[in-house]
């Protein structure tokens, strides 16, 4: 198994679904989000209005789904789930959109992947709860139009900036979910164990944290592997040292860059001599899709200061020369 084989489409495991936090309170961080996102709530309750459009924005894993279904318990309506490239046509829109109910919650997942054509259609529908229809074709088209209740649209994308301007003018401000803090995600491992039924001390919960790339999924996933580890080798108790021997077989590494990170850093110094170098050279030299890369690795090595982003390509930046035990070019040493 692949553990960080989660993109966005990535179908939801019982497991994902189990350790899912049912509402606000038991979410851990993104705690501007999660603020704002209650005022929100509040204010519609208040005023007995649907709740507006909510956009939500970051790398795979870090809640957007669990959110979506956080707000629907929120507001106290249904969750209708699906996602850009499953809607394949504007009929498939308006079967979704006609089957929705007063305040009830719409979310697509992967809303920068909808069709231009399907596009189209939403936008009425998110601004003024219609839908224009046309049936027949030539002399005989014509328009029919129907109309909506009042609903929500919770968008989710991995990339804001591959968003339609027209589209991000129907949100508000969009919500930026960024990375977990090794103390947050720290908490989740413990109340994922606790759930689990897992017997696992807080150094352990520790050392997983560290290595989960920022990713609540990441973790919960690291962990299912570290209990099945504790179970044989370590009378199924997860310390901080049975936590680091089990990710150590997974070859995770102490930052928990894996195996495919080790890949592009390596690609980019011995093949490309540290950039600058085009994405999708990198996607070639490693024989992963240009998406995957840029969506799951990435955003990761980013922040962890080993690639910068340029205008003319990738480049590796002296902890990557670090990491892979190399002499960093002088060039890099200002
Ligand atoms: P995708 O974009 O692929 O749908 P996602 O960002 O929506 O990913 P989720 O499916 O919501 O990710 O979350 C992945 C897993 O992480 C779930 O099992 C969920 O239980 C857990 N999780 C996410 N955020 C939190 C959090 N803040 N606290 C506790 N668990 C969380």
């Amino acid at each position: 198994e692949n553990f960080y084989d989660q993109t966005a489409s990535a179908p939801e495991t019982p497991f994902d679904v189990a350790l899912r936090p049912p509402d606000f309170d038991e979410f851990t961080g993104q705690t501007r989000v999660k603020e704002r996102l209650m005022l929100m709530v509040e204010a519609a309750r208040q005023r007995g209005d649907t709740l507006d459009h909510v956009l939500l924005c970051g790398p795979p894993g870090l809640g957007k789904t669990t959110l979506a279904h956080i707000i629907a318990t929120a507001v106290g309506s249904r969750l209708h789930s699906t996602s850009g490239p499953q809607i394949e046509r504007a009929g498939d829109l308006a079967g979704l959109l006609t089957n929705l109910q007063e305040k009830d919650i719409l979310f697509i997942d992967e809303i920068h992947r909808l069709h231009p054509n399907v596009e189209e259609y939403l936008y009425p529908a998110m601004e003024d709860f219609r839908l224009d229809i046309i049936i027949d074709q030539g002399p005989k088209a014509r328009t029919i139009r129907l109309d909506l209740p009042p609903f929500t649209l919770v968008g989710a994308t991995t990339r804001a900036g591959m968003l339609t301007a027209p589209m991000r003018g129907r949100f508000g401000i969009p919500n930026r979910l960024d990375y977990y803090t090794p103390e947050e995600l720290q908490h989740i491992l413990m109340r994922s164990g606790k759930l689990l039924n897992v017997n696992i001390e807080p150094g352990g919960a520790k050392e997983i944290a560290r290595r989960s790339r920022g990713t609540p999924r990441i973790a919960n996933h690291l962990l299912r592997w570290v209990r099945d580890f504790a179970q044989v080798r370590a009378q199924n108790i997860i310390t901080e040292p049975v936590a680091d021997a089990a990710l150590t077989m997974l070859e995770i590494d102490n930052d928990g860059l894996d195996e495919m990170d080790k890949r592009i850093l390596d690609a980019l110094i011995n093949k490309f001599g540290g950039g600058p170098v085009g994405l999708n050279s990198i996607a070639v030299a490693v024989h992963e899709d240009a998406t995957t890369l840029e969506d799951m690795h990435e955003p990761y090595l980013v922040m962890q200061g080993h690639l910068k982003r340029t205008p003319r390509g990738r480049v590796a930046m002296p902890s990557a020369y670090k990491k892979l035990g190399l002499p960093v070019p002088p060039n890099l040493l200002s």
